[in-house]
């Protein structure tokens, strides 16, 4: 018999969404407007901390707006990290304008203030800056930006999937000018797909909202000055996100509680590092990864391979930017990085994997994840 099937990170639902969508059939609010849409762009820019949020259609059309209400265009330069999902930096190419990828620090796995730096030397005008915070560990937001303010460059943090991360008592994604996340499927909570662009700005969150909806001017007859964006947002799915939010911070937890489990079942094996979490901040632990040591013979591969042939789903870090077929042309600022690898993202990429992070996971479902990893590792029979 087929062994149970085990997610990496599988949609959560409680029942308030169902709830919340019928409300939109109700009242026939099947659209790109409505009720749950107002709603749960005032809900979610309550409960970030945020005065203005726009709801959009994916995290990349928030990116993209992003980069659109900044002015990027042909010819400018934009920094974001390389160690990232292409999402964050592929609407840098949607405006033809040219990414320089950074490389990460081993602290957080972020955006390396260092090289951050470097960049800056050789590129003094960048138009904007995007910084991630990986699998929910906010960046060195200090650091960053410090140095972004010292340059006059607007930040975007990408914090798809580090929702209710906070850095020194803040929420990711409200720091920078803009923020954006994601309601994917395998996001912590999610809308099936959805997105929201946040700021302090409302003049720009109103211009969001403009742009999403095919730019039409104040007229009576359809009148267009500029070119728009069929990027909002519909009335039927900001119901399943009003429902989602009110089970956020119990997400969270569960996803702590299984970053924290990992973390004790494999205090013992020195080959074993967990992913960081920043020590500023309290991250949202979206997913558990971890590295193994360069003095292990046994590979991430191995290791995924393992737990596939068990059917549990993992996955490995994502590829670098920088060695991306796609951007093989973009310029790529290296952090000073040791070991054998020519970098720390790709020293990242090369050693680390996604552990299996479904807070519907049981006890007995972590202990059979555990069990084979440590198998694995040690080299013992499965
Ligand atoms: C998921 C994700 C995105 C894109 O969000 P979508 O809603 O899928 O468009 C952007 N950046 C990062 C880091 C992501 O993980």
């Amino acid at each position: 018999m087929e062994k149970k099937r085990l997610y990496l990170s599988s949609p959560t639902m409680h029942g308030k969404e169902q709830e919340f969508v019928k409300e939109a059939f109700d009242t026939n609010w099947v659209a790109p407007l409505g009720p749950n849409v107002n709603n749960f762009e005032k809900e979610l820019a309550e409960y970030v901390g945020s005065p203005h949020a726009a709801a959009l259609s994916s995290g990349t059309a928030a990116i993209h707006l992003a980069l659109r209400l900044l002015g990027v265009q042909s010819g400018d330069i934009v920094f974001a990290p390389t160690l990232t999902f292409s999402a964050s930096c592929n609407p840098i190419v949607y405006e033809n304008a040219t990414p320089v990828f950074i490389d990460s620090e081993t602290e957080t796995w972020n955006m390396s203030p260092e090289a951050l730096r470097r960049a800056y030397e050789k590129y003094p005008a960048p138009k904007a800056v995007i910084v991630v915070h990986l699998y929910g560990t906010p960046a060195k937001l200090d650091e960053i930006m410090a140095i972004c303010k010292e340059h006059g460059t607007p930040v975007i943090e990408d914090a798809a999937e580090s929702l209710s991360s906070t850095y020194k008592g803040r929420h990711t994604g409200t720091i920078g000018q803009f923020g954006i996340y994601s309601f994917n499927g395998n996001k912590i909570i999610t809308t099936s797909g959805g997105g929201m662009l946040v700021s302090e700005d409302a003049s720009l969150i109103e211009k969001a909202r403009f742009l999403s909806t095919q730019a039409r001017d104040a007229a009576r007859h359809y009148q267009h000055s500029q070119i728009g964006f069929n990027y909002r947002m519909s009335n039927v799915i900001a119901g399943i996100g009003r429902g989602q939010l009110l089970a956020l911070e119990e997400h969270k937890a569960l996803k702590k509680e299984i970053y924290q489990t990992y973390k004790d079942a494999f205090a013992d094996i020195p080959e074993i590092t967990m992913n960081p979490l920043n020590v500023d901040g309290d991250a949202n632990c979206w997913l558990s990864c971890m590295t193994i040591a360069e003095s292990s013979t046994v590979t991430p591969n191995q290791v995924m391979d393992a737990l596939e042939a068990e059917n549990i789903e993992c996955r490995p870090i994502w590829k670098p930017m920088h060695l991306q077929p796609v951007f093989h042309e973009c310029d790529f600022m290296t952090d000073k990085g040791s070991g054998e690898f020519s970098s720390v993202s790709e020293d990242i990429f090369n050693r680390g994997l996604c552990l299996p992070s479904d807070i519907k996971n049981t006890q007995e479902d972590m202990d059979r994840i555990i069990r084979i990893v440590r198998n694995q590792i040690l080299g013992a029979d499965v």
